[in-house]
C-alpha cells in the first residue's frame, strides 16, 4: 500500500518537498474490519487551511476518496461494495467501518461513483445547506456565487436556479464561463479579466445582490460586499484566496462557524422611545454608569476627533462649546 505525507508543513504555496510518499505494509484484515482499495480520491481546498491544525509532519494527508472493499470481514461492507472513506491519501487501507459510509443502495448504474465525492456528495450537500439553512434563499432573488464552476459554486447556482433565483457567477477562465453559461447561470464573468470587479458585479445586476455564497474571501470579499442589497445576507462556506496566508482569517469564522450580521440602531426605529425609557431608568437607579471626555472649545472639533480615534478618551467623547 501507497500513502502520500505531508514530508512538511505548508508553507505558503504548496511545495514538491512538502509531499512525499510512504509504503505501508497493512495486515490481513481482522473480524469485523475491511480492506479497502481506492478507487477515486477527492482533492479539496480544506487540506490546505486544516493542515496545520490537523496534521503533523509525517502524517498521511487529510482526504476522503471512494473506494472498493477487496476483503471483507464486516457484513455491513461486503466484498465488491463501494464505500466513501476518509482514510486520506492512500491506495489502500484496514477499517472497521466506522469512518465509512457505503454509497448509497439505489445508484444509477449510468452515474460514476466518483459523483459521491461531489455533487452527490460533500460539496453538493455544502451548497444545498448553504442555501437552504444558512442563506434561507427565496424564489426571485439574486444570489452571487464565486469560485462558481468549481465543486461546491456549480452546484450552488444550479440549485438557486432550481428556486428560481436570478443568478450570477463569477470563475477564473473563459472556459469555466461557458461551462457556466451552460449550466444556465443567467449572468457570468472571468473575474481575472474584467477591467473593475467592481462594475462587472454592478452589471450583471444592477439592483444589487440579496444573497452571496461566499468561496473565495479576501479582495473579492470587501468589492462584493458594497453590491449586497440592505439586509442581504451572506453564506462565508470558503475563502480560497487566503489559504496560503499565515492567518486567513476568514477561515476561523468557518471553523468556528461564526455568525456575523451587520445592523443599523434605526432598524428598530418603532421601540426608540419605549427603549430611552429604559436607559433613562436604569441611570435614574444607579445601574449605568456614564463618564463623558470633555474637550473646550468649538475650534478643537478637529483635534478632539483625531483624539477620539486615537482613543484618547474614556467615555463619551464631546466638545463644549
Ligand atoms: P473548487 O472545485 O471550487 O476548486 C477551487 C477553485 O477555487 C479553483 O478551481 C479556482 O477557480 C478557485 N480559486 C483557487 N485559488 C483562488 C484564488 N486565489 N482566488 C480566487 N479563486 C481561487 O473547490 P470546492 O468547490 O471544493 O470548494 C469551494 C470553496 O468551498 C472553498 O473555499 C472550500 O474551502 C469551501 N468549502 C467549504 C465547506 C464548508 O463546509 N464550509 C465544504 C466544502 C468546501 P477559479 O478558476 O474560478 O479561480
Amino acid at each position: 500500500a501507497t500513502a502520500w505525507i505531508l514530508a512538511k508543513h505548508f508553507d505558503g504555496f504548496p511545495k514538491d518537498s512538502d509531499f512525499q510518499v510512504k509504503v505501508e505494509e497493512l495486515s490481513e484484515p481482522n473480524d469485523g474490519e475491511v480492506l479497502l482499495e481506492a478507487v477515486c480520491l477527492s482533492l479539496d481546498p480544506y487540506l490546505r487551511p486544516y493542515s496545520r491544525v490537523l496534521m503533523k509532519e509525517g502524517d498521511v494527508l487529510i482526504g476522503t476518496q471512494v473506494a472498493k472493499v477487496i476483503q471483507s470481514n464486516n457484513p455491513a461492507f461486503p466484498l465488491g461494495s463501494h464505500v466513501v472513506s476518509s482514510c486520506g491519501w492512500r491506495s489502500h487501507s484496514l477499517s472497521d467501518g466506522s469512518d465509512l459510509n457505503p454509497i448509497m443502495s439505489e445508484w444509477p448504474k449510468d452515474l460514476p461513483l466518483s459523483l459521491a465525492l461531489g455533487t452527490v456528495g460533500m460539496p453538493g450537500l455544502t451548497a444545498l445547506y448553504g442555501i437552504e439553512e444558512v442563506l434561507g434563499l427565496q424564489a426571485g432573488e439574486t444570489l452571487l456565487v464565486n469560485a462558481a464552476a468549481g465543486a461546491v459554486g456549480s452546484v450552488v447556482g444550479q440549485i438557486a436556479k432550481i428556486k428560481g433565483c436570478k443568478v450570477v457567477g463569477s470563475a477564473g477562465s473563459d472556459a469555466k464561463v461557458a461551462f457556466l453559461k451552460e449550466l444556465g447561470f443567467d449572468q457570468v464573468f472571468n473575474y481575472k479579466t474584467v477591467s473593475s470587479l467592481e462594475e462587472a458585479l454592478r452589471s450583471a445586476s444592477p439592483e444589487g445582490y440579496d444573497c452571496f455564497f461566499e468561496n473565495v474571501g479576501g479582495p473579492f470579499s470587501t468589492v462584493a460586499l458594497q453590491q449586497m442589497k440592505d439586509l442581504g445576507r451572506i453564506a462565508v462556506c470558503g475563502s480560497i484566496s487566503t489559504y496560503n496566508d499565515a492567518n486567513p482569517h476568514q477561515m476561523t469564522m468557518i471553523m468556528k462557524q461564526l455568525k456575523m450580521e451587520g445592523f443599523l440602531q434605526s432598524r428598530w426605529a418603532d421601540k426608540h422611545p419605549e427603549s430611552l425609557k429604559r436607559l433613562m431608568g436604569w441611570v435614574k437607579e444607579g445601574k449605568l454608569q456614564w463618564r463623558e471626555h470633555v474637550t473646550k472649545g468649538f475650534a478643537n472639533m478637529p483635534a478632539a476627533f483625531m483624539g477620539l480615534l486615537k482613543g484618547d478618551n474614556t467615555g463619551k467623547a464631546i466638545v463644549a462649546v
